[in-house]
């Protein structure tokens, strides 16, 4: 993805020189979704990662066997289930695992709308009338984080063969989110006991 024509004379590429390839290569495909994606409020690998799961551009199993690295249908079964085929849209969005995992988010949050089953509707789910556009930005810092530790999980699954466990990966979203808003500022200053108890209109409704 990185051409030449962005490697710095010592052989390395920069950060900015990265976003501007990202940017260049993908933002036309669909900018509304791309600027709520990059708000500023996560770690730009992760938005960049997020950003890839929305365009189905990730390794996932079915991608590895659309490109003819995986060969077999068992091989590109679901690392969690192992039951359907991994595509991108089945491991974030339709897996019974990952399911309960933001079944745990949706309580959390007060959130109680079905969730769809594909990627881009239900990150635009994760939009609630009553905040402002920066405190939905601080929401959707959470469907990122959310995103980024369904991953996450799923290859320690495969690589350090441990045992998937919503319950600990929601834990892992709740700290992970609380850490990422703490270090915007805009008036999100709540304990991390406060987000545990109301997310959204204690914590998220403060964000200026
Ligand atoms: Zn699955």
């Amino acid at each position: 993805m990185l051409g030449n024509g962005y490697m710095r004379t010592d052989g390395k590429y920069t950060v900015s020189s990265a976003y501007t390839v990202l940017l260049d290569s993908v933002v036309g495909e669909d900018p509304m979704l791309f600027n709520r994606l990059w708000s500023g409020v996560a770690p730009s690998n992760i938005s960049a990662f997020v950003w890839r799961v929305v365009l189905d551009r990730i390794q996932s199993k079915a991608n590895l066997r659309r490109r003819n690295i995986i060969l077999d249908d068992a091989e590109a079964r679901c690392s969690i289930c192992n039951i359907e085929e991994e595509s991108t849209n089945h491991l974030f969005f339709s897996c019974n695992l990952a399911l309960q995992v933001w079944s745990y988010c949706n309580l959390w949050l007060g959130i109680t709308t079905a969730m769809p089953r594909d990627a881009r509707p239900h990150l635009l789910q994760h939009e609630l009338p009553f905040l402002s556009s920066r405190q939905n930005d601080g929401l959707r810092a959470i469907w990122m984080t959310a995103v980024w530790s369904l991953w996450t999980a799923r290859n320690n699954l495969i690589f350090r063969e441990e045992q998937f466990d919503a319950g600990k990966i929601f834990g892992l979203i709740q700290v992970r989110s609380w850490k990422w808003l703490s270090t915007i500022g805009r008036g999100f200053q709540q304990s991390f006991s406060e987000w545990c108890s109301n997310p959204v209109l204690l914590c998220l409704k403060s964000i200026h």
